[in-house]
């Protein structure tokens, strides 16, 4: 029997989920799957080692009204009956929020689930199917530990001017700052860029995670000095659903003026917007891809556009640029994307190698490029595990 550490990843309608041998620094999950659809039409896919694992009947009869909490439960049960070769020594589960508190993973406890309850308001959208998570194992085997890791983490130590929003102080005194989120990736990519970059690695740096969610982050020294989400995951680029950075006169104008009520505005900027909104047709990339509706192609370019901006304000704030890192979803796959916004960032002496990134290899500029550019696939999951192997090694808190 495999002591293992096992990774709930809880998004608004997925639930990745991995195994990891419970031994400090493993890198390998022995198992890896995901839920999406969830609330529609779930799926469920999972690989083993290298190869995608066969799902057989009843692991794949997903109700279609199954939930996060339904999904964690049935996975343990299944660890405890048919995969009983797994034994499951801890849970580490990826939060969203940590607000002001939370400067790395931490061991939950009743304590701490009580204040990750205060943070749901800052993470509507994310924070509950979270918990809901925790208080599943919660239920189904209370004597297992279970660890939080924050996206809001990686992101804690950056300058004060970074973080301020220019409102009346007793509100940043109060939390009202800028976060960041997608911090677990970002950690995975400062752990890696040293491989790809050696030495450069520790200078100027721009990750650009484009999945569903979408951010970049300014790194200097592998740290994060700037990045494009604030107080919550609705700042800065455009994403699938969600409008990314907005003119405040917007929601004051949908409020006063057309006299929508806040729980409709939430709706429309968090679910209504970003490349679904733009388009009408989807908030997948690959469908907007390879639609010749011109609406999708002008989201796809709003897409980029944005994205092009906000590599310009970081790299401004970074005194340049020594390395653009595409990463998640799209980041990973799209090389018409990742394409288009190098070129954008040709003036800061971006040079694109066309044939390697078709080809999806990890460095895709040219021999004369000033900046690397690359692709390297994120593993939230990783960092996850690894966290937790900590914690646990130190019988607690690991930050
Ligand atoms: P993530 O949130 O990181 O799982 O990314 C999900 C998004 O990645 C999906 O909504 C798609 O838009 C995008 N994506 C995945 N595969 C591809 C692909 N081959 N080409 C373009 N976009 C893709």
């Amino acid at each position: 029997m495999t002591d293992v550490i096992v990774t709930a990843n809880s998004g608004s309608s997925s639930l990745k989920f991995a195994l990891y041998p419970a031994e400090a620094g493993a890198r390998k999950p022995l198992l890896r799957g995901e839920v999406t659809g969830i609330g529609s039409a779930p799926v469920l896919s999972a690989r083993m080692g290298e190869h995608a694992l066969v799902v057989t009947e009843p692991l794949n009869a997903i109700p279609a009204d199954a939930t996060h909490e339904w999904l964690i439960t049935q996975l343990l049960q299944r660890l405890r009956g048919e995969y009983v070769m797994y034994r499951p020594v801890a849970v580490g589960h990826r939060i969203v929020h940590g607000g002001p508190t939370f400067e790395g993973p931490i061991r939950i406890d009743e304590t701490v689930r009580r204040k990750l309850e205060d943070l749901v308001p800052l993470a509507p959208l994310h924070q509950p199917h979270n918990l809901a998570a925790v208080d599943a194992v919660s239920h189904i085997a209370p004597e297992l530990p279970q660890v939080a890791c924050f996206d809001t983490s990686f992101h804690h130590n950056q300058p004060r001017l970074a973080q301020l929003f220019a409102l009346p102080r007793r509100l940043s005194d109060e939390g009202v700052i800028r976060y960041g989120f997608h911090g677990l990736s970002y950690e995975h990519i400062a752990d890696v860029l040293p491989v790809y970059l050696g030495e450069r690695a520790n200078g100027r740096v721009i990750v650009a995670h484009l999945g569903n969610g979408a951010s970049m982050c300014a790194m200097n020294g592998r740290r994060s000095v700037a990045t494009t989400m604030g107080f919550t995951a609705l700042d800065g680029l455009m994403m699938g659903r969600r409008c990314g950075s907005l003119d405040a006169g917007v929601v004051l104008h949908l409020i006063e003026q057309k006299g929508m009520a806040a729980a409709d505005v939430h709706h429309m900027l968090y679910r209504e917007s970003g490349l679904l909104g733009v388009s009408g047709v989807s908030n997948d990339m690959r469908v907007l891809e390879a639609s010749s509706d011109p609406n999708a192609r002008e989201a796809i370019d709003l897409f980029c556009y944005r994205a092009i901006r906000e590599i310009g304000s970081l790299a401004a704030v970074l005194g340049g640029l020594d390395a653009l890192v595409f990463t998640a979803g799209i980041g990973e796959n799209s090389a018409g994307i990742r394409s288009r916004i190098a070129e954008g960032a040709k003036w800061l002496g971006a040079a694109l190698d066309a044939e390697a990134n078709k080809r999806g290899e990890t460095a895709f500029h040219s021999n004369d490029s000033h900046v690397a550019l690359l692709r390297i696939d994120t593993d939230e999951e990783g960092v996850i595990a690894r966290s937790v192997a900590h914690a646990l090694e130190q019988g607690g808190a690991c930050a």
